[in-house]
């Protein structure tokens, strides 16, 4: 297989560090083996120099190739499937979801700070009600947070106050939650990743793994080298399984596509975003937008229910920008790209141990900016003794979909389907 570089989008672009870590040729060891370089895999790795494992990560591309170097950048609080966690775990569950809600910000705002990584951190947060009716939970959803203490950051916003929060009708109001935000996802996890490689960490690109191991002694093959372990991680969206029975059917991959505007004026930003949220609607097949630094507006979304690639991704993204923002009709699209979505049928991540000394955790539904580095703690924690919450996550039943391997796409595209019928409803 050849190394992929990136793919051409505003991150790429806009990318501040363009190190490029070398291949493993022959064999290494080390305490931790990571395997894959994204927002899972450059998370655990920090977090377990920081606590003074000796780490190798093994990337298959380039560090952010996948999901975290392409997505909308939303720093969301809470994890999905926050109500199947309570469900399943009750009092326990609860306090989770509670303990983890904000935890990812945590780990963003201190790494950003402690290691200087410039990633256009800017706070500000809002679902908008897609329908009248959505309204209904956002405002018990909010009575919900403020009973749990969090007034002074989540505020509902009724229609009519919607001209001061955003220059679109589209929308029947929404609640903002001031302590989640945005960044440059790309630039985040490069930076994360040097200071990782600062505190010695071994980062390999171009570095695919083909096969590995759990138990007494633990290994990862891969196309040219090797890693002996005492520990490995599969860490994050990886779709391939290693012939690990313990990861059939939890993940179904689905598109999500982004378009990047040319740079807006300052009159047409105030006209649609002034006050720099970064922006999702309440539908199950979601819009997703907000501003980069350099004031292009990046509206995401999903192009198609038959979960192929579309021809071109402006044809279908610029005309939903711009039912949106009509003011934004004339602006060029510079840049256009997708990327794929790990989709859990109950929405819960997905963490376990597959064997002793083979842990795993992947499958975020399209809400992994924070997600990521907290289930990355929960992991490095069990790996250094504390289990409390990687017992609950692991404790969570998951459906598996036995013959996804075979008809995932297509059951996927039923599904959306079916949702994006009920979201139009
Ligand atoms: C278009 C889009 C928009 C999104 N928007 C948001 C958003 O706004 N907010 C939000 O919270 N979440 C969003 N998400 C979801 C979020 O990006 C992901 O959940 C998150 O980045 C997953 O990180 P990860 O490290 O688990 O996986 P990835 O970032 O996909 O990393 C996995 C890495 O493993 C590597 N790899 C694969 N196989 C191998 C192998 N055999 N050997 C070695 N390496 C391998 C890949 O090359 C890849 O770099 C979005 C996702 C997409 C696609």
């Amino acid at each position: 297989m050849t190394a992929q570089d990136y793919i051409r989008s505003y991150y790429a672009a806009t990318a501040n560090d363009q190190t490029r870590y070398p291949v493993l040729e022959g064999t290494v060891k080390a305490d931790v083996c990571i395997v894959g370089g994204g927002f899972s895999g450059v998370a655990a790795a920090l977090t377990l120099a920081e606590r003074g494992r000796s780490v190798v990560l093994l990337e298959a591309n380039r560090i952010g190739w996948g999901a975290s170097g392409r997505n909308g950048g939303q720093m969301i609080g809470g994890i999905s499937g926050e109500e199947a966690i309570k469900r399943q775990l009750g009092s326990a569950g609860a306090k989770l979801v509670r303990d983890m809600r904000y935890r990812g910000h945590q780990i963003i705002e201190e790494r950003v700070a402690k290691y200087n990584i410039a990633c256009d951190l800017a706070y500000g947060w809002m679902e908008v009600a897609a329908r009248p009716k959505h309204m209904d939970h956002m405002r018990a959803y909010v009575e919900g947070r403020m009973k749990d203490g969090d007034g002074d950051q989540i505020e509902v916003v009724e229609k009519h106050r919607m001209p001061e929060v955003l220059g679109t009708e589209s929308y029947y109001g929404g609640y903002i939650d001031r302590r989640s935000g945005h960044v440059h996802p790309l630039n985040l996890c490069r930076g994360e990743a040097a200071a990782a490689a600062s505190l010695g960490v071994e980062i390999f690109e171009g570095t695919k793994v083909v096969n590995l191991s759990g138990g007494a002694k633990p290994w990862v093959q891969t196309e040219r080298g090797r890693v002996e372990a005492g520990t490995v991680i599969i860490g994050g969206e990886i779709f391939e399984k290693f012939g690990q029975p313990g990861l059939k059917g939890l993940m179904l991959p689905a598109g999500s596509y982004i378009i990047a505007t040319e740079p807006l004026t300052g009159s047409e930003t105030a006209s649609v975003d002034p006050q720099n949220l970064a922006v999702a609607d309440s539908n199950v097949v979601l819009d997703y937008f907000r501003m980069s630094a350099d004031r292009r507006m990046l509206f995401g979304g999903r192009c198609n229910y038959t979960n192929r690639d579309p021809k071109d991704i402006a044809a279908v993204m610029h005309p939903r920008m711009v039912q949106v923002f009509p003011q934004l009709k004339n602006a060029r699209v510079e840049f256009k790209w997708g990327g794929t979505i790990a989709i859990v049928v109950n929405r819960v991540p997905a963490v376990g141990r597959l064997s002793p000394n083979l842990y795993y955790f992947q499958g975020y539904s399209g809400h992994g900016v924070n997600a990521t580095h907290i289930m990355a703690e929960i992991v490095s924690d069990a790996i250094c003794g504390t289990t409390e919450q990687f017992d609950l996550m692991s404790r969570i039943k998951h459906i598996r979909l036995p013959l996804s391997d075979v008809f995932g796409n297509y059951m996927l595209a039923l599904g959306m389907l079916y949702y994006r019928m009920r979201d139009l409803m």
